[in-house]
Order: C-alpha cells, then structure tokens, then sequence
C-alpha cells in the first residue's frame, strides 16, 4: 500500500517509494526515538486516546516521513499528508482540519515554512481542537467557531530552530532523527537489496552504507543506481568491484562526499579563503538557496568535520584539504 491517505500517493525522489518501512518493527535505527514512540503508542491504544501532537526535526532523508506514516498505520488510523509551503492560507489547511476523523493523524512535512497567518489558525486547532473562521468583512465580519475531531498532528521540520516558541511548545512530543551509523545503513541496504530483488555482498553493502552520508535515503537512491549498474555493466549481481564503479560513475566519492558537496568546499577555500564566510555569500557564490546549503548540504560536512560553524562564519578545517587532495595553507599558522 502506497497511498498516504486521501489517495495521496507517496513518491520520494526515487519514484514510487516502496522501500518505505511499514510498520515500526521494520524501521532499523534510531532505538531511543522508536522506543519512545513505542511507549506512546502502547499508551493511546491502552487508553483508546489519539496520540498527541508529534514533532520531528533532523537532516532530509532520515525517516522524518516514514514514522508521520509508520505511526497511523499502527494504530489503524487514517493519514492526511500535506507541507508548510502548500499552506499559504488558513482556508487551504482548513479542509484537512475539517476531514480528521476521530484520531487520524494530519502530517504537515517542512512546517516552519507555513505563513503566520496560518500557524495562528492552527493553534486553537491543535490545542482546543476548534477553529475560528471569519465570516464577512468589516462591520459585518463575525467570527464562528467549529469543533473539529480529536486528531494527531505530525510535524516535521529540517530545523527546529526555525520554529517559532508558540508553535513548538504545541507539541507535546519532541523527537529529533540523527544520522544512521555505517551498520544501520548497511542492514538498510541489505533489507531493501532483498526488497528490489537483487544480489548483493555483505562487502558490497558496507561499501555503498559508507558512502550514504549517514542518510538512507541516499543508501536506497545509491543502491537502485548500483543495480541498474550491475545489470547494465556485469551481470546483475551487486559485488563490491561492482558497487564501487557505480558509485564513482556518479561522483560520489569514499566518504560519501557528491559533486555539490565538493563544490561547496572548493567555494570556501578558492573565494574566500577558507573563511569564515556566511551561509547568504557562500550560497550566492555556488548560486543555491542559503536554506539549500544549510539544510541539505552543511549538515554532513559539519558532523564530518570537513567545515566548522563560526560566529562570523563557516571556516574551512584542515581534513577538507587532505580530502581534496589539496595543499593545506602555507605554514602561516592556518
Ligand atoms: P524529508 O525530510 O524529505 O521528509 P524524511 O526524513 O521524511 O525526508 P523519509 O522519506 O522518511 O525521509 O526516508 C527516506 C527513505 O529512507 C524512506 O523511503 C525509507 O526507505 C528509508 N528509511 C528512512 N528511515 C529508515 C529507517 N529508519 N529504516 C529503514 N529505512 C528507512
């Protein structure tokens, strides 16, 4: 079953997702944060209560939208599925609001990104499970009040931080995703080489988890690619001969490092020295959103070490040189 709920189908960028764990068994890693959920949902159906209202931050690609729809699924309830940058009025979410049956979960992926007006009229929704809407304009505008059904609200967002505190403090459970240790990506890879039907070494599995920047939607994206390499180039089986071709055809290299994430470093070092430089000037210079950068670029590369956040900027270390195979600065004490 792909479909998210109100026919909604569920497409990530590989296409039709049918990697997607269904239930919360299925999903590897993150134990404290399944454990959590687990006692959550053990307590709802204990006491025949809607689960409350869930918020979850972390990196793109690391199961944010898996467990807003692992969740629904456990309890047997229905799922609406809509994003922050859909939203652009409160008459756009008011239909999802009005649907939510008795305990269903709404699931609202990116949503710092709703407008003020909107997150104001979610509040009494999520609070009080009512909304106001007004009716008319000026002297004749009044306001009515509708009751809507106890549901769940699932939030996801990139970064909290963009939060505002009224909209954060809403949400009774706080979950943050990290990323996925080379051995969670490799039995994700081994799990899925076994879904998509295709021979794969324990070798060569580690190889392509090594290179997944933490991040198994990169795993799923880096292990069909390898197959359709294998049965384009050899014969169809996944080796570890087989997996490291593929992936350097791509341009991802061993740390995982893609072309993108080469070119930021190489900006850093060539236009500005190293740093420190700000995300908004290093953006403009790679012309990519600065939210692209910070959001989907930055994160790696800090956990790696390869860049460091700075109060007036990023700053270029040292291990970034080594990696490009770059001479590190004279010995001018850099
Ligand atoms: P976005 O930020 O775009 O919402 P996301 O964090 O919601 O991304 P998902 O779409 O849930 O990421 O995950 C991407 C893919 O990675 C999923 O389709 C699934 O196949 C796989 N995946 C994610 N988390 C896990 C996990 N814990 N166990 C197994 N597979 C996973």
């Amino acid at each position: 079953d792909n479909s998210g709920g109100l026919g909604t189908p569920l497409f990530d960028e590989d296409g039709l997702d049918d990697l997607r764990p269904q239930r919360l068994a299925d999903v590897v890693g993150q134990q404290a944060v399944v454990e959590r959920l687990q006692i959550m949902l053990n307590a709802a159906r204990k006491r025949d209560e809607p689960l409350s209202h869930l918020l979850l931050d972390g990196p793109p690609g690391l199961g944010k939208t898996t467990f807003a729809t692992v969740l629904p699924r456990e309890l047997g309830t229905e799922c609406q599925i809509t994003s922050g940058p859909s939203l652009s009025a409160p008459k756009d979410l008011l239909p999802y609001l009005t649907n939510a049956s008795h305990g269903s979960v709404l699931f609202i992926d990116e949503i710092h990104r709703m407008p003020p007006s909107v997150e104001e009229f979610i509040y009494p929704a999520m609070e009080d499970f009512r909304v106001d809407i007004t009716l008319g304009e000026g002297l004749n505008a009044r306001t009515i009040n509708m009751k809507l059904k106890r549901f769940t609200l699932i939030g996801a967002t990139t970064r909290s931080g963009m939060l505002t505190a009224p909209l954060r403090d809403r949400f009774i459970n706080r979950e943050h995703l990290e990323f996925y240790t080379v051995e969670e990506l490799t039995e994700i890879v081994t799990r899925n080489a076994k879904k998509l039907n295709v021979e794969i070494t324990h070798d060569a599995a580690i190889e392509i988890a090594r290179r997944s920047r933490g991040t198994p939607r990169n795993s799923n994206s880096f292990l069909r690619w390898t197959r359709d390499f294998a049965d384009s180039e050899a014969d169809g089986r996944i080796s570890t001969e087989v997996a490291v071709e593929a992936l350097k055809k791509r341009e991802i290299d061993v740390t995982g490092l893609d072309r993108q994430d080469r070119r930021y470093l190489e900006t850093l070092i060539r236009v500005f020295d190293g740093g420190p430089a700000g995300v908004a000037a290093l953006g403009h210079s790679m012309n990519i959103p600065p939210d692209t950068l910070e959001d989907e670029i930055e994160p790696f590369l800090l956990r790696s070490g390869f860049i460091k956040r700075t109060p007036r900027g990023r700053m270029i270390s040292l291990s970034a040189f080594q990696h490009l195979g770059l001479a590190t600065p004279a010995d001018d004490g850099t």
